[in-house]
């Protein structure tokens, strides 16, 4: 490499160098010199020591060099101020500098700025700083969030302790009333004069809401609890759908609605509990009911749904339907939608919520579709059951069975 070529290399690569006695004192210069001391100076004759005080404290070390005993000393990360005020990072290194015979005759002395890297270094050493501040912050918050967690875990429990024992407190002595008053509605005590009937009759409806929300509220803490027991049996689901219909057509009959039910035919047994099944299809229909208003058309179709290996029991009416906003909450704990509130219905926005927890049991699915001022349709499926039944379901899957309620 001719000299020119190796001093561009050295400028390029700010690399600098100066070759010293064996006295420490400046021989020569050479690469990108304005890196190699703070002075402008001439250094040449001048002791290196002079020149770089930051080898001040380590001559002996310089002296093993000398002496063939050391093969280098480093100096990392050593900063300077350039004239221009800049700071600027360097790495001195010191090495035996040897004549044609191999006699160490000084040192040599190489000076390289590392200053692009330092700047890196230290943007890393800074961000690694923070992100460590962060980790401890996140950390922090994590326990706080943690500690708060367990808190609101603990009131919920609590919570759901108290409307437990609430409603069963509630519940009991409701039995006894509602038993009078069946009597009482029954003339068990004497005959009634139709004043005191009517009369009757509104405790009796009041009697069967509080009844209803007790038995709703107990239903809610048995779910959160995780207490919910299901008796999974094959069961004919038109047949208990027609149960329900039967059960439900004194709500209709005041409002003067027409419930149509409709099966395919030869449908196999669907797995599930008859009870709760009942409880689902019930309160879907209850509140197609509350929903429509007088004279409204209601329909229950049962069919086999799209996703292989389930039933779909689908409750269609043409009441008020739900606003597009108030669809995604519909089925949280108490949510009602506006257009409910315009009926008048009663309610406490539970049904929806215990009727997906009791159709997820199930390992069933529930949706629905509705536009408002059309009406809507809630859709669940059941799984078959995949063992055969005593039972038949043909001679139920009369196609569409209908009902006229009026
Ligand atoms: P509740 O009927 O006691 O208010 P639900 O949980 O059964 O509670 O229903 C939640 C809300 O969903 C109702 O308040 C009503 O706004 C809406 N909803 C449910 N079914 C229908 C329906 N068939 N038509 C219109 N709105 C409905």
């Amino acid at each position: 490499m001719n000299l020119p070529v190796a001093q561009l290399i050295l400028q390029d690569r700010k690399i600098a160098y100066a070759i010293t006695d064996r006295n420490l004192n400046v021989v020569e210069v050479s690469g990108a010199v304005n890196i190699l001391w703070n002075s402008r100076q001439t250094s040449l004759g001048r002791s290196l020591l002079d020149l770089v005080p930051e080898l001040v404290g380590s001559e002996a070390v310089l002296a093993a060099i000398l002496a063939g005993e050391l093969p280098r000393f480093e100096l990392a990360w050593v900063n300077r101020e350039t004239a221009e005020g800049h700071t600027i990072y360097l790495t001195l290194v010191d090495l035996p500098y040897r004549d044609q015979t191999g006699r160490i005759t000084g040192l040599i002395h190489l000076v390289e700025d590392v200053t692009e890297m330092g700047t890196i270094d230290q943007r890393l050493a800074q961000q690694r700083n923070e992100l460590r501040l962060l980790r401890d912050q996140l950390a922090r918050q994590n326990l706080e969030l943690t500690a708060a967690n367990a808190e609101l875990q603990r009131l919920d429990e609590m919570k759901s302790t108290f409307v437990s024992v609430a409603a069963h407190e509630l519940r009991t002595p409701l039995a006894p009333i509602s038993g009078y008053m069946e009597m009482l509605l029954d003339e068990d005590f004497g005959p009634l004069t139709d004043d005191q009937r009517e009369r009757l009759e509104i405790v009796e409806r009041n009697v069967r809401r509080l009844l209803t929300i007790t038995n709703s509220l107990l239903d809610v803490t048995r779910i959160e609890t995780g207490r919910v027991e299901l008796l999974l049996q094959p069961a004919d689901l038109p047949a208990l759908v027609e149960a329900v219909a039967a059960e439900f057509g004194p709500q209709l009959e005041p409002k003067a609605q027409r419930l149509t039910l409709r099966a395919s035919p030869g449908l196999p047994p669907a797995l599930c509990d008859e009870t709760r099944a009942m409880q689902i299809i019930g309160n879907l229909l209850s509140n197609a009911s509350k929903y429509t208003p007088q004279g409204g058309l209601i329909s229950i179709t049962v069919a086999p749904a799209e996703e292989e290996g389930f039933l779909q029991v689908s409750v269609t009416d043409n009441g008020v339907g739900i606003p597009a906003e108030d669809q995604p909450k519909l089925f949280n704990r108490f949510f009602r939608a506006k257009s409910a509130v315009l009926t008048r219905a009663s309610g406490a926005g539970l049904g929806l919520y215990i009727t997906r927890a009791l159709v997820e049991l199930h390992d069933g699915r529930i949706w629905f579709e509705s536009e408002p001022g059309k009406g809507s349709t809630f859709y669940v499926t059941f799984p078959v059951a995949d063992r055969p039944v005593a039972f038949s379901s043909s001679d139920l899957s009369v196609n569409p069975i209908s009902c006229n309620r009026q």
